[in-house]
């Protein structure tokens, strides 16, 4: 069973109204229920909104790990049995260059003796401790420039998003589902999912007249 995270975050004002046109789609949903365990069904004045409950998690997972990167809130856990990595010079240097990146990460570094680093600290991305792999492939591309390095590998992120995300075929009891919608119409974009996807389409009352030939 997948619990959700029920977080009703406070809009800050001056988005508020923005949103609320941009996201309107969203606003007063009628839950119809879920369908084929995969998509969750709406009414909404003329149409049928149809969404997508895994694109909506992913989208939803991913966002929350890059505002918690921007307001410097990603949650570390301390390991018990550090982690100790062999590197190279430069790679070392480049660590301690971007020390500060790398903490705003979660990531506690110290030296350790020559080409040895430990990380004592690792940051929990979505509730699982993303550790050695993570560190290298950011280290691996982490931009000369510090400033662009705000810029990390998104790809890594989108796929443990998409690990951790509800998956099609997972049945939603209804406060999932009201919990889902509510955290999706908070997203300054809610229609794609970090791949590309769409997370909402909507059939309008029109086109299913026309199928039951009414018009
Ligand atoms: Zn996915
Ligand atoms: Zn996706």
């Amino acid at each position: 069973m997948i619990i959700l995270k029920i977080i009703l975050k406070k809009l800050a004002n001056k988005d508020e109204q923005v949103m609320d046109d941009k996201n309107s789609i969203l606003n007063e949903l009628r839950i119809i229920g879920q369908l084929f365990s995969t998509y969750i069904l709406c009414e909404k004045d003329n149409s049928l909104v149809l969404i997508d409950q895994h694109a909506a998690h992913e989208r939803i997972l991913f966002d929350e790990f890059f505002k918690n990167y921007k307001e410097s809130e990603i949650i570390s856990q301390i390991l018990l049995e550090p982690i100790v990595l062999e590197i190279n010079y430069s790679d070392k240097k480049i660590i301690f260059d971007n020390i500060d990146f790398f903490r705003r990460l979660g990531y506690q570094v110290e030296e350790f003796g020559h080409n040895t680093i430990i990380l004592r600290e690792v940051p929990m991305i979505f509730g699982v401790p993303s550790a050695k792999g993570f560190f290298i492939e950011i280290l691996e591309n982490i931009d000369e420039d510090v400033q662009h390095n705000y810029d990390i590998k998104t790809n890594r992120i989108i796929e443990i998003a998409c690990k951790k995300a509800i998956k099609a075929h997972d049945k939603l009891v209804d406060i999932e589902i009201k919990s889902l919608l509510s955290q999706l119409k908070e997203l300054e974009n809610p229609f794609t999912c970090p791949h590309g996807r769409p997370i909402i389409i909507d059939i309008s009352k029109k086109e299913i007249e026309k199928k039951f030939m009414r018009t």
